[in-house]
């Protein structure tokens, strides 16, 4: 009886899986035509520097399925990347983002996520130096962000194409800092701006002293460097306290503005020069 429901369960779980598997094979195809179709759209986070003051938004890509509704980054940027598409859909989050950031007052920077796939494409210099040109936004209102995932890959090719971004004045920021192989080394080589503590150490500074020992000694690391910080995923006004108290320069998180569409920008601003 055992064996019997041993397979009755293998059955089930496999048909499961079938039905994900099919999920997954309809989203992909509909991925391919995305582009065209028009589903994609950018939202804009603040980023805002202490004490209290906006100074840009970091550009996030949504996909909104016709059937489906919104569907997560995390669920379709690695399948974009793994069927060639994201360096095309890359491509076109920088021109939205830039062109937007053209409409903002002159001091506001916009960061765009970049993936490994638009490294991996030539002349990443030449398509975001073109862009910059054609949209007429400063370099230095640009700002990259790149994870250290992003850099495993071709690591002196890479290098290559962040200095000649820094040379043009293109800011370049550190990603979800702490997630991933955190090799000093990049520190110590790449030309950062800036680093972005992940939220994973923010989301329990206040009670977590191991994520607050973590969170000062970043600060500390990025400062002695010359870089400034970010802490993402700040939500709440306790963590505002902490990161202020420790010396942290920025922040970004729902608890200082939600990711929302461009045209709310305005509104957002008008309110938060009252609020924070
Ligand atoms: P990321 O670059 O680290 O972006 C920050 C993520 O944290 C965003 O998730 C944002 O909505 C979320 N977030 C912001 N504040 C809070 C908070 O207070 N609490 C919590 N729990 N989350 C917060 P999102 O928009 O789902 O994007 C996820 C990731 O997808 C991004 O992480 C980035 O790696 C990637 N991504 C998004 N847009 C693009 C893009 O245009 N190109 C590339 N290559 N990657 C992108
Ligand atoms: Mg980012
Ligand atoms: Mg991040
Ligand atoms: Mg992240």
């Amino acid at each position: 009886a055992a064996k019997k429901d041993g397979r009755g369960l293998a059955r089930t779980f496999s048909r499961a899986m079938l039905i994900v598997l099919e999920q997954r094979e309809m989203l992909r195809r509909s991925l391919r035509t995305a582009l065209q179709e028009g589903q994609f759209f950018v939202e804009y986070q603040p980023l805002v520097r202490l004490p209290s003051s906006v100074v840009g938004f970091e550009a996030l890509l949504r996909w909104r399925h016709p059937i489906v509704g919104l569907i997560p980054p995390s669920v379709f940027i690695p399948m974009a990347e793994s069927d060639g598409l994201m360096s095309e859909i890359g491509q076109w989050v920088l021109e939205q983002a830039c062109r937007t950031a053209t409409t903002w007052p002159a001091h506001f920077t916009v960061a765009v996520n970049l993936s490994s796939a638009e490294f991996l494409r030539e002349g990443l210099t030449d398509r975001v130096a073109q862009t910059l040109d054609a949209v007429g936004l400063r370099a230095d209102r640009l700002e990259l962000e790149v994870t250290e995932s992003v850099l495993l890959e071709r690591t002196t090719d890479n290098l290559d194409a962040l200095n000649t971004l820094n040379v043009l004045g293109v800011q370049i920021s550190l990603d979800d800092f702490g997630t991933y192989y955190s090799s000093l080394s990049y520190l110590k080589n790449f030309p950062f701006d800036t680093i972005k503590i992940d939220k994973y150490f923010i989301k329990d500074l206040e009670t977590d002293e191991k994520s607050q020992t973590i969170v000062r000694f970043v600060i500390a690391l990025a400062h002695g460097l010359g870089m400034r910080v970010t802490a993402e995923g700040v939500e709440t006004r306790g963590q505002i306290n902490w990161l202020q108290k420790e010396g942290c320069d920025q922040l970004q998180g729902y608890f200082l503005g939600v990711p929302m569409p461009a045209a709310a920008i305005d509104e957002f601003l008008r309110q938060s020069s009252l609020a924070l």
